[in-house]
């Protein structure tokens, strides 16, 4: 059984801080909370079908998003203990950056900095990938 996509929304730090007294980095906590969503998001599909064992979870995650999967997995690991994602694997797929010229319209991928639009020469570029971060699928084991 196939779910999602689905956009993992970061949810205040403070609902599920394991220690308040603990320092974390911001970094940390950007991906303990979109940790914590992307659990309930698959335990919430999961119990939808009923099942009780989350084999795999398919992750979209864009070049920009700032997302490190080693993080991601460290606190799934520990978050997901006692759930029906516990034991799951994470499946990472990155998405390269896109850029749209607001000017003409024209769509490539940009190399280092230099974000000028290669068709009409301008500055005018808008992401239109590579932000993302989200649940793209959830695979259950039938029990
Ligand atoms: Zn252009």
């Amino acid at each position: 059984m196939v779910a999602g996509p689905e956009r993992a929304v970061k949810p205040s730090p403070s609902l599920f801080w394991p220690d308040a007294n603990q320092e974390y980095t911001t970094q940390d906590m950007h991906e303990l909370a979109v940790t914590q969503s992307i659990i309930e998001i698959v335990n919430r599909h999961a119990e939808q079908a009923s099942a009780t064992h989350v084999a795999r979870i398919h992750l979209v995650v864009g070049e920009l998003s700032s997302i490190v999967d080693d993080s991601v997995q460290f606190y799934f690991d520990y978050l997901s203990e006692g759930t029906a994602c516990a034991g799951a694997e994470l499946v990472f797929r990155r998405v390269q950056v896109q850029l749209e010229c607001r000017e003409c319209g024209a769509t490539w991928q940009p190399e280092g900095a230099d974000w000028r639009c290669p068709t009409c020469g301008l500055a005018r570029a808008r992401v239109a990938e590579g932000r993302e971060f989200y649940v793209d699928s959830i695979e259950i084991e039938e029990t």
